[in-house]
């Protein structure tokens, strides 16, 4: 029997995690199956789901909107980036036991260093957006040795008080958070993320000219909207490095893939059959 594994969300129809990790599988020749699992409205449905996949001898789980929160609540054990993040989008089966990781922060840094080229380490980074995307990137862009971290949200407060609960848990790193007016004296970025949700409703958050540092690489977390307004405006501000989320999407299911199999695929063959140009 293979071993199965799932993606489980609400909704989960459009979902590209079964595509991506039959990919995985195949690639890397493992005997497994990845099925899509929709948890549903009602509350107790998430947990219902996850307790019947697991009596079915289900190995491990993604977790994707809106029940991140409720896997990192179920598990006995969750990794640093989890707990952090407070969320996990990665579930494992042993027994009894179910362990919490939270590869989305991984994913994104994997992503950023193959869009610059280079490592992260020594880069200043300017996160936009002060909610559960930023919270769950802010550990892992650290660990990768970014020189400084500005968090800058249209709600001044969130971002402040993000960047203070988080900085003592960063080794270090200089952490600081403010309104996106504060934009204008904060200097320049080599890689500016937008972790909001704005592209969604084809908004973008307010970002002046002078935080594209030269060569900058501005990055979209979301994906399959084309060229959003944010990374239209990063290029009319001179900025010619732009990339979308698919890339995080895809390095986040590699690294999930990897804790569950011990083998980690190749993440830019299968980017390249779902990348679609941004414009
Ligand atoms: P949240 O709802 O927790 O936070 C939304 C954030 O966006 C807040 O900081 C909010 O600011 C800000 N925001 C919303 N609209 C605007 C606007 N018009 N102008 C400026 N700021 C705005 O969302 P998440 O943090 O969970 O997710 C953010 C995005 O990241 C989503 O679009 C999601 O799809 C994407 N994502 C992509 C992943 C991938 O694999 N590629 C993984 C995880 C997330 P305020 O506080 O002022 O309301």
């Amino acid at each position: 029997m293979p071993d199965r594994y799932a993606v489980i969300g609400h909704p989960i129809a459009h979902s590209k995690s079964p595509f991506i990790h039959d990919l995985f599988a195949q690639a890397t020749g493992q005997d497994m199956t990845y099925e899509a699992i929709d948890g549903g409205a009602a509350p107790g449905g998430f947990e219902r789901a996850v307790q019947a996949f697991r009596a079915a001898g289900g190995r491990g789980l993604n977790v994707t909107l809106p029940f991140k929160l409720a896997a990192l609540q179920l598990a006995d054990e969750a990794s640093a980036d989890a707990r952090l993040a407070g969320a996990a989008n990665t579930l494992i089966f042993e027994g009894a036991h179910a362990r919490a990781h939270n590869t989305d922060g991984i994913g994104l840094v994997r992503d950023i260093e193959h869009n610059l080229g280079t490592p992260l380490a020594g880069r200043r980074v300017l996160l936009l957006g002060a909610g559960g995307a930023t919270r769950g990137v802010l550990l892992p862009i650290a660990r990768a040795g970014a020189a400084r971290i500005f968090i800058a949200n249209r709600t001044a407060d969130k971002a402040h008080a993000l960047a203070r609960e988080l900085a003592p848990h960063l080794g270090g790193v200089a952490l600081a958070g403010g309104g996106l007016d504060a934009l204008a004296g904060a200097g320049a970025f080599d890689v500016v993320v937008n972790a909001t949700s704005a592209s969604l409703s084809g908004q973008a958050p307010a970002v002046p000219p002078s935080a594209f540092a030269p060569g900058a690489l501005a990055y979209d977390m979301v994906y399959g909207q084309g060229l959003t307004p944010f990374l239209a405006a990063a290029r009319a501000a001179g900025c010619a490095r732009v990339a979308d989320g698919l890339g995080m999407l895809v390095e986040q299911a590699a690294e999930s893939f990897a804790l569950w199999r011990g083998v980690r695929p190749d993440t830019r063959a299968v980017l390249a059959r779902l990348a679609v140009p941004l414009d």
